[in-house]
């Protein structure tokens, strides 16, 4: 198989490349460096079957010929971060609609599989614990930016379910779950690789709200690896998935069990939302998968504990410190 990734040297894709490769695929990535790292693929430069370009999926005469030169494309390019999210609304808005929309424009010239990233956000304030893939979406109101992320993802499902349905593009869609592991920076604010950065470093550990707030977090591995499948399921076409893990804990409880594994000495302070975000922000006080249809389809199974999960991201981050 002929892979393209976007945002290939991403967290999520630089991890998917990785596996590809290992698995005897090709894979070219396209990446333009704005949440992405050249040190993510700096270990997959010169293998044979690997090629990047960094350039944007808006260079659409370049994004057509990396199109036409792969099977199957993994659209992971895309803004993420909650906090990146509230503070640049314009550029989440227009690189997840944009960008998706010329990826499937491009695709359905030659009818490549397109495999799109979206987000559990997308569930937004859905008391309906679990989620599942059929449920009702609950966004805020449009004045709170964060929800401009779930729309915008939203937006996209529904584009390429309309390629699906309409042109016969073959398309699949995945909903992710708070994915964590080795290589998630902290810089954009995601909460694991923050709290282990603050653990190590003897920092306060910053808990928002009062830490209440439940979340599941699905190890890389696991869900590169789903991903990796999902593209040779055929009843994966036309579908959309949710993936990741099942195991919820609290962010309070996340805090005390980092602090706990590091055996650090950091103190664990709460961070009102209104001084970590915005003012009025909202946050979803329980997010949970069912995980039923990814596991009918592919026979899915996260393989790591959570503690594990957490220990694995601990050595990652001792042995990159202070660089994480
Ligand atoms: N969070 C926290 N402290 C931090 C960063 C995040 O308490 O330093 C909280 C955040 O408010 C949310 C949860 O952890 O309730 C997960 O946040 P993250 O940004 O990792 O992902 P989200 O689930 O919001 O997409």
């Amino acid at each position: 198989m002929r892979a393209l990734i976007t945002g290939g040297a991403g967290f999520i894709g630089s991890h998917l490349a990785e596996l590809l490769l290992q698995q005897g695929d090709e894979v070219s990535i396209i990446d333009n460096l704005s949440t992405g790292s050249i040190d993510n693929i700096a270990h997959l430069k010169g293998r044979p079957g690997f090629q990047y370009t960094i350039d944007t999926i808006a260079n659409e005469p370049l994004l057509a010929e990396l199109i036409d030169g792969c099977d199957v494309v993994f659209h992971l390019a895309a803004a993420v971060g909650v906090r990146l999210i509230v503070e640049e609304p314009v550029r989440t808005i227009e690189t997840n609609v944009h960008g998706t929309e010329v990826v499937l424009k491009h695709a359905n010239k030659k009818k490549k599989l397109v495999l799109v990233a979206s987000t559990s956000e997308v569930y937004g304030k859905s008391v309906q614990v679990p989620f599942s893939e059929d449920g009702d979406l609950q966004l805020g109101a449009t004045t709170r930016h964060r929800w401009a992320y779930a729309c915008s993802k939203a937006i996209d499902e529904f584009l390429a379910l309309a390629y699906w349905k309409e042109r016969k593009l073959p398309v699949i869609i995945v909903r992710l779950f708070n994915t964590v592991g080795p290589r998630q920076t902290s810089r954009y604010g995601m909460v694991l690789p923050t709290f282990v950065r603050q653990a190590l470093a003897g920092q306060p550990m910053t808990v928002h709200g009062d830490g209440t707030q439940s979340r599941c977090f699905g190890y890389v591995g696991d869900i590169v690896g789903a991903l990796a499948r999902l593209v040779r399921e055929p009843a994966a076409v036309g579908e959309v998935f949710n993936i990741g893990n099942d195991q919820e804990i609290t962010i309070g409880a996340l805090a005390s069990k980092v602090k706990a594994m590091t055996g650090s000495a950091s103190e664990i302070v709460t961070v009102p939302y209104d001084v970590a975000y915005e003012a009025g922000f909202e946050d979803m006080a329980r997010r949970v998968p069912d995980l039923s249809k990814i596991r009918r389809v592919i026979g899915y199974e996260p393989r790591l504990s959570l503690d594990e999960i957490i220990a694995e991201v601990i050595e990652f981050m001792r042995e990159r410190r202070p660089a994480a």
